[in-house]
């Protein structure tokens, strides 16, 4: 795909042919940095071009279901190579479309082409199982069958990497899929789907629509979806999960976090900090996973937070597109007043801003959504800003001198999805994460850094207990058929005979 000759205003996808919105209503793409550049025109879709969507995807799933899962397979590993020749151009395309720093950007493409390889395998796999029957000569099993058509919602802050963890399963496993990304990060949905247009997927099997919403909406009413599988803010999740419950449809959901991080007495101080860097500022502290409260013992505390407090002068905070880059903008103009308000009530409520705590209001950085890299002490696990997720480089500071404490205070949140502990007693560390509500747990490293071949999701109200990744991830995406087989001339009554 020649990027120079791309035209700037984009279609949606569906049956394998690019075409604009029946009504043929727009909407633009803006670069966070510079928030008066476009990135590309796309069509505002509505309920005509979903069902459209559908159709094709439902026409599509019969014979896609009966393509053999090694054959698909293969058309994953063509999809791997692909992505990689797209890598570093895709990465810079993201760092202008949302924000995310370069090299990070890098690594949203690269947990695509992990995925792509990863499912191409579990074309060879989709393990059933068999089992003994209650009587001789009779046999059971079970195996893995597809849903039918699935809508796929994403949200804008992994463009790349997100949809990779929900298209990817879908479709090896032998679905069709309606897919709708994020208003804030249409080109990325689109280059994604480029790939799979690029490798020779059958028409049908994956459609695009782009828009706000009322496409997503669209998708969770459509009688014909089977299963919407969801990442987003956690109000957006529990009303998809109740419409899905009305209409009996399956629902996967990958909501918000207000991950911790515990800092022991007899932590590494130094390898604490830098994870505390990395988890709360990286992707300008928006990932579900990014750290948010520091748990920290009172005896290391000033060793901490000083520690943190040296270094945040020296990250590089700039243009996303620049490779030294380390924190980028926030997304969007309601972003960063959402932030500015979190603080605001904190300080209020008695938090003391230890740095940052205000936009960038000089040039250049005032041009964009810049939010300093923020710590807050004196926070009080009850503030909302202890409670609610901030999506933003904010990071709170709760003082604790004993390990139950710690634990009440990190597990008091209605989310769980990701936790830290940083002691050099890595066996008592590994008692700490067994009392932890999180889905994802980490010892003496940060609480963002999933790798694909592991569960990835949470507890309470940070999901509905799908999990993401992994074969595991192939549970949301099929479902069981149980088969019987008698081999006698005799009917045998389980239970009974
Ligand atoms: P975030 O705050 O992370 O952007 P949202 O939950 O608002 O999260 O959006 C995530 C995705 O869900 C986007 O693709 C958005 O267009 C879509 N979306 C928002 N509201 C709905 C809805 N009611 N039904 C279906 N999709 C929706």
């Amino acid at each position: 795909m020649n990027n120079t000759s791309t035209p700037a205003a984009f279609k949606n996808y569906i049956n394998g042919q690019w075409q604009s919105a029946l009504i043929p209503a727009t909407f633009e793409s803006y670069n966070p940095a510079h928030p008066t550049v476009s990135v590309g025109t796309f069509p505002e879709s509505t309920t005509q071009d979903v069902e459209l969507a559908v159709d094709a995807a439902k026409t599509a799933f019969p014979n896609w279901k009966a393509t053999p899962a090694p054959k698909r397979g293969e058309l994953f590993f063509k999809l791997a190579n692909y992505i990689q020749t797209q890598k570093e151009a895709w990465a810079r395309e993201m760092a202008t479309e949302m924000g995310k720093p370069y090299t990070e950007a890098l690594g949203d493409v690269q947990e695509a082409i992990e995925m792509a390889t990863f499912m191409g395998g579990e074309g060879r796999r989709l393990h059933g199982f068999q089992t003994p029957s209650e009587f001789p000569n009779k046999w059971l099993m079970a195996i893995r069958q597809p849903v039918g058509v699935c809508g796929i919602i994403t949200p804008w802050n992994f463009p790349i990497a997100v949809p990779s963890w929900k298209l990817f399963p879908a479709i090896i496993a032998g679905n069709t899929v309606v897919f709708k990304p994020a208003e804030q990060s249409p080109l990325m949905g689109q280059r994604m789907v480029e790939a799979f247009d690029a490798v020779g997927f059958p028409a049908g099997v994956i459609n695009l629509v782009q828009g706000n919403e009322v496409a997503g909406k669209a998708l969770v009413n459509h009688p014909d979806i089977g299963l919407i599988s969801f990442t987003g803010s956690t109000a957006t999740g529990t009303w998809i999960a109740t419409r899905c419950a009305e209409q009996h449809k399956l629902c996967a959901l990958e909501l918000g976090g207000k991950n911790a991080c515990i800092v022991w007495e007899d932590a590494n101080v130094n390898l604490a900090i830098e994870g505390l860097l990395w988890g709360a500022f990286g992707t300008a502290g928006q990932r579900c996973t990014a750290t948010s409260r520091l748990i920290v013992h009172r005896s290391v505390k000033k060793a901490v937070v000083e520690g943190l407090l040296a270094k945040i002068p020296t990250l590089h905070i700039g243009d996303p597109s620049i490779v030294e880059t380390q924190v980028g903008p926030l997304i969007d103009a309601d972003a960063i007043a959402k932030v500015e308000r979190m603080v605001a009530t904190a300080v209020n409520q008695g938090a003391i801003v230890l740095c940052g705590g205000k936009r960038f209001t000089e040039a250049p950085l005032n041009e964009g959504f810049y939010f300093q890299p923020t710590i807050l002490d004196n926070v009080l696990p009850s503030m909302e800003i202890a409670q609610e997720e901030v999506f933003g480089p904010v990071l709170s500071v709760i003082t604790v001198g004993s390990l139950d404490e710690a634990i009440a205070i990190a597990n008091g949140v209605r989310y769980g999805l990701s936790a830290a502990v940083y002691s050099q007693d890595v066996g008592w560390a590994l008692g700490v994460v067994e009392r932890l509500d999180a889905g994802l747990t980490y010892i003496n490293a940060p609480t963002i850094g999933a790798e694909t071949h592991v569960p990835f999701g949470g507890v309470k109200q940070s999901g509905n207990g799908h999990r993401e990744a992994s074969n595991l991830v192939l549970d949301t995406y099929t479902q069981w058929k149980t088969i019987s087989i008698e081999t006698t001339p005799t009917l045998r009554k389980a239970q009974m005979d």
